[in-house]
């Protein structure tokens, strides 16, 4: 019976990430997935970098920690993963006054710039003038988010780490129950995304993280060209994310709808032309609750064609996924208390730009080095 020191649950970014800090440093690392092919949050991301977005002390210095990371990522896991920068479009509607729309971005590391409607349609010529009062303009990193995890994890495997496709039943102290039998380990960590609050509840462990059922349209590639990656300036789903977690006992009953759903018009075109479009986001504490894909296209497209008119109508495909995200915007990562062993890695609301200095992080934390930014992140 072989046992590992860690086993990582979930292929996502978090998890392909954790997995290969780990192996990295000389562990030896299961990571376990449930999918051959990725279903998961990561696989239909819009891969935006907010970089300059730190507003605190700590967010400031992780997105510095970041761009370093990033700048040797594909040479280190000898994968492209399509690093380059673009022009973040922050929309303000047409409704909205443009100088409070500002104001909010104030403390960022990098403030966005505010821009007229004329400077905004010259930045992107498929914008809709009559839907925008101005624009916020920012310089944003982008990266191809599945083909970073993918290229995560064939380094981890090239260092010696394990794969299995086995849908995690249970975690155990000192393993995991699968669907394809139990595997024993020093240590567990949780990286299934938005599955991770279920999943550690059915151990008797609660953990406040949380998730929004997230639908977009994926457009295979075009010859229309997108020059800048789209987002509203002020996002419903950061109000929705907060409304949703006032009260935690809640999420634990299957069948609430918590808050009204919500639509940001985003949009961003990938190296090969193809394009997502999104996002709708519904607070369903039931992770397999159904949602009806043919009104959510529809709203989307009708919301997506006001702001963007040429996108609206290309032929894509509808996608859902769960996004997990936290009360506080941080990532939870932390020891389970009294459950020795356990941990987790997840939380993360716009996780991309994080995730990678947080494994590194993590990784020197498990072996004993004291870190002030993990030990920081503790709250279960
Ligand atoms: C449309 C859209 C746009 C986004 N844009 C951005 C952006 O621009 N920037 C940004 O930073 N973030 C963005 N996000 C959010 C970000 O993509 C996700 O938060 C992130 O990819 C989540 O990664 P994860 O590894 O935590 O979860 P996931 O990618 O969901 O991975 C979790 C994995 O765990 C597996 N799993 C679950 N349960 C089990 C189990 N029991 N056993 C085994 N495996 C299991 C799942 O199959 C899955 O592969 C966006 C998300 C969406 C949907």
């Amino acid at each position: 019976m072989k046992t590992y020191d860690w086993i990582v649950v979930g292929g996502g970014i978090t998890g392909a990430t954790l997995a290969y800090e780990l192996i990295k440093i000389g562990l030896s690392v299961l990571l376990l997935e449930q999918h051959v092919t990725p279903e998961n949050a990561t696989r239909y991301s819009y891969g935006g970098l907010a970089y300059w977005s730190g507003t605190t002390p700590l967010t400031r210095q992780l997105c510095q920690e970041a761009i370093a990371r990033y700048q040797i990522l594909s040479q280190e896991l000898d994968a492209d993963i399509q690093l380059r920068e673009l022009d973040l479009l922050l929309t303000i509607s047409a409704d909205s006054n443009p100088e409070a729309a500002s104001a909010v971005y104030a403390n960022c590391a990098v403030r966005p710039q505010l821009v007229s409607v004329q400077e905004a349609c010259e930045l992107e010529p498929l914008l809709n003038r009559e839907a925008i009062a101005g624009a916020l303009t920012v310089k944003h990193g982008h990266i191809h988010p599945d083909k970073t995890a993918q290229a995560y994890i064939q380094a981890f495997l090239r260092a010696g780490g394990e794969m299995q496709i086995s849908q995690v039943l249970q975690v155990l102290k000192g393993g995991v129950q699968t669907n394809t039998g139990n595997y024993y380990s020093a240590n567990v960590v949780v990286c299934t995304g938005g599955l991770s609050r279920q999943l550690l509840k059915s151990a008797g462990i609660s953990i406040k993280v949380y998730f929004t059922h997230t639908e977009m349209i994926e457009i295979p590639p075009v010859n229309l060209r997108l020059h800048t990656l789209i987002m509203p300036a002020n996002l419903q789903r950061f109000q929705l994310e907060t409304a949703s977690t006032q009260v935690d006992e809640l999420w634990d009953e299957l069948g609430n709808e918590l808050v009204s759903p919500i639509l940001d018009v985003g949009a961003v075109q990938f190296l090969d032309g193809s394009l997502r479009l999104g996002q709708i986001s519904r607070v369903l504490t039931n992770p397999y609750a159904k949602v009806n894909s043919k009104e959510s296209e529809k709203w989307l497209r009708t919301s997506i064609a006001q702001v963007l008119p040429a996108l609206g109508n290309l032929p894509g495909t509808w996608h859902h996924c769960l996004v997990a995200f936290s009360k506080n915007r941080l990532p939870v990562i932390a020891a389970v208390p009294e459950f020795a062993g356990v941990y987790i890695f997840s939380g993360f609301s716009n996780p991309l730009v994080f995730v990678p200095p947080l494994a590194q992080r993590f990784a020197k934390f498990v072996t004993g080095k004291e870190d002030e930014v993990i030990m920081g992140l503790t709250e279960v």
